[in-house]
């Protein structure tokens, strides 16, 4: 059975097809710059990756175009050969802990939930009817972002507010990355051979998050109503005191929207290096002696050491700690840091084993209080697993 992950942008559709149940990547790509000049998609296929300038009106031109690529490198014969989508949505609120069927009424609360965020809701339905318009016999899934956080008690996802904020306009943490998080536990579970565990799940990114996970549902994660709570960023500065917002908006004369802008796109390590929002080039620039970007990753590796300590007592424990995403995969330097910055707890990194990128490692040393996995996250692969499994239910 074939199924299509897809992830809606505003300019953007990313995809991936599997062959289900053997969780084969069939093709794979990206549209881009969709309704904008200079529009182009790229396909990956056999290992081979092909990029085709080509004018991308709407998102609709987009799944046309990506039905004939199917047809033509004869991945499916007809549009009944692709038997599920499932969509990838940022923010499904209070109202959904799962996956489900994308009805009419489904799309409603994606569509209400759209003020909380207004960057990805409404992208993600724009990919939803693009989709049932030109492949009206798949059936539709929804893969929420929030849903893997929605065990979290009550007293972790308020925030001390007055408590009717959350009750009149769903002020509370939601987190995000969940598919992630979910993703890695899992895996992380089935290299245990467990199920009882506790489990502290990094996904360092671009965006980052840390979620504390017991017997296979998390308890706490990093990230609130918005993505930026939680840890430094590549843009994002994470926790702050709040009342920092409106005192700089009054100092500077900044307008809400503004000084979101600083929050979200100005600060992180971009905004303490002043260099970059990437840690390629944060650790050039330690090599070449930047102090602001020794500064950045110092504040940054300590965030990420805080929040461990802060779940590791949480969760009275911690089997194993997982590194996932691009920084987690890849930063050996940030990885280094963290775990020695671990030692009071007695965890312990093997050096030689934390030299990879990439791949499944266990990187701690045997005599370590608590493991330490890097797993490369696969959000794809859980969004088909997902479909698949509600189109068989
Ligand atoms: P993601 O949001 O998960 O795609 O992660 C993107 C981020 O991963 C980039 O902005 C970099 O900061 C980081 N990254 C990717 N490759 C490397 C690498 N080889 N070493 C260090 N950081 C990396």
């Amino acid at each position: 059975m074939n199924i299509l992950s897809v992830n809606a942008g505003s300019s953007s559709l990313k995809f991936q097809m599997y062959e289900m149940p053997a969780e084969q990547v069939l093709i794979s790509g990206v549209f881009e710059r969709i309704g904008m000049e200079g529009s182009f998609y790229t396909i990956k296929l056999n290992g081979e990756k092909v990029e085709k300038k080509v004018e991308l009106k709407d998102h609709k031109k987009a799944f046309e175009l990506l039905v004939k690529e199917l047809m033509d490198n004869k991945i499916v014969d007809t549009l009944d050969d692709i038997a599920g989508i499932g969509h990838r949505i940022v923010q499904g609120g209070s109202y959904f802990d799962k996956s489900v069927i994308a009805s009419e009424d489904v799309i409603a609360k994606i569509d209400e939930l759209s003020k909380l965020a207004p960057l990805h809701n409404p992208a993600a339905i724009v990919g939803i009817r693009a989709a049932e318009a030109v492949i009206p016999g798949a059936v539709q899934t929804v893969v929420f972002d929030t849903a893997f956080h929605q065990t979290m008690p009550e007293e972790n996802y308020l925030y001390a507010l007055p408590y009717e904020w959350s009750q009149d306009y769903q002020i509370r943490r939601y987190g995000a990355h969940g598919t992630s998080h979910k993703y890695i536990s899992q895996k992380m579970n089935e290299i245990l051979d467990r199920s009882d565990t506790k489990l502290i799940t990094c996904h360092i990114g671009n965006g980052a998050s840390i979620s504390a996970v017991l017997n296979g549902k998390c308890i706490n994660t990093s990230m609130g109503l918005t993505p930026n709570a939680g840890l430094i960023m590549g843009t994002r500065c994470g926790d702050i005191d709040a009342t920092i917002v409106p005192y700089m908006m009054e100092v500077l004369g900044l307008s809400a929207k503004e000084m979101d802008t600083v929050l979200n796109k100005q600060s992180g390590l971009l905004g303490i290096s002043g260099v970059s929002s990437d840690s390629r080039d944060i650790e050039a620039g330690i090599k070449e002696g930047n102090r602001r970007c020794l500064l950045a990753q110092k504040m940054y590796v300590r965030r990420i050491v805080d929040y461990i300590a802060k779940y590791y007592v949480e969760l009275g424990g911690c089997d194993a700690i997982v590194f996932t995403a691009g920084v987690g995969e890849n930063s050996i330097p940030v990885r280094r840091q963290v775990v020695e910055a671990l030692d009071v707890l007695g965890v312990k990194l093997d050096e030689e084993k934390n030299n990879i990128r990439g791949s499944i490692q266990k990187i701690s040393t045997s005599d370590s209080s608590i493991k330490v996995y890097v797993i490369p996250t696969d959000e794809e692969l859980m969004i088909a697993r997902d479909t698949y499994e509600l189109i068989n239910s």
